[in-house]
């Protein structure tokens, strides 16, 4: 469910789908992948939160997993003030715990039975930073990498983020996976290193690896840095401490909807 199409078969003209007026709700618009002939229809037009393109089903369908990555968050599900990367990141990555508690942080307390949640997993994250250049305070261009941002990240990934990517193989001798950044293929796209804590953690991913295609998009929320080793030939490296921290993206080609 992009959020972005063109209004014309051509594509020159990009529109928003926040952007968009009542009339917008019968045209037919072009999806934003340059070769990819899905059609589109508006939804919820002139609902600058909640309008999205979805493809014509009886039309082509999409030709690649960026053109429905945007998938679909729906703000009013959440409590955008509640959101804190820090305070999910150390939750996700650490505790064993249910993560929708209230952040210590911002001091929001959630009334029993009341309130909307906070966003509290890779998914939602993700979707998220799809969506919004700014949530909650938070520039999400510093939240996620994926191929929108290629430029700003190809020399390195540093820091808490969560990175898109698409497995490659497995490093040998080693419990760790190269991968793709931000997708396969990708021009002058990069490798990154997948690091388990525990061997059994390894074999659970390498499985589900294994089974992905190409067009599955994987999401992972970690504490990246840049090997220190010279000739390395991966960029970034973090490590898995929990499944949680690993988001599967299916691609259907827009049959779902998207
Ligand atoms: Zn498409």
């Amino acid at each position: 469910m992009p959020y972005i199409a063109y209004r014309d078969v051509a594509k020159t003209r990009k529109i928003k789908a926040k952007d968009t007026t009542i009339a917008d709700n019968t045209c037919t618009f072009y999806c934003k992948t340059h070769g990819c002939n899905a059609r589109m229809t508006l939804v919820n037009g002139a609902d600058a939160e909640r309008a999205y393109f979805r493809r014509i089903p009886s039309g082509a369908q999409h030709i690649s997993v960026f053109c429905s990555a945007d998938g679909s968050f729906d703000p009013t599900n959440y409590e955008e003030k509640k959101f804190d990367f820090n305070a999910l990141f150390a939750n996700l990555k650490n505790a064993s715990s249910e993560s929708n508690r209230p952040s210590k942080t911002t001091g929001i307390a959630v009334t029993g039975g009341g309130g909307k949640k906070a966003i509290s997993t890779v998914q939602q994250i993700y979707l998220m930073c799809r969506k919004y250049e700014l949530y909650n305070g938070y520039c999400t261009d510093d939240i996620l990498a994926d191929e929108r941002n290629f430029a700003k990240n190809e020399g390195g990934i540093v820091g808490r983020k969560i990175v898109q990517c698409t497995p490659y193989h497995k490093f040998k001798d080693e419990f760790s996976y190269r991968m793709n950044y931000p997708s396969f293929p990708y021009p002058n796209g990069k490798h990154i290193k997948l690091n388990f804590a525990t061997e059994e953690l390894f074999w659970h991913f390498y499985k589900k690896f294994k089974s992905t295609n190409h067009k599955e998009l994987v999401i992972v929320l970690g504490e990246w840095t840049i090997p220190t080793e010279v000739n390395n030939t991966y960029m970034s490296e973090c490590t898995v401490y929990k499944k949680r921290q690993v988001h599967f993206l299916k691609f259907d080609g827009g049959n779902n909807g998207k």
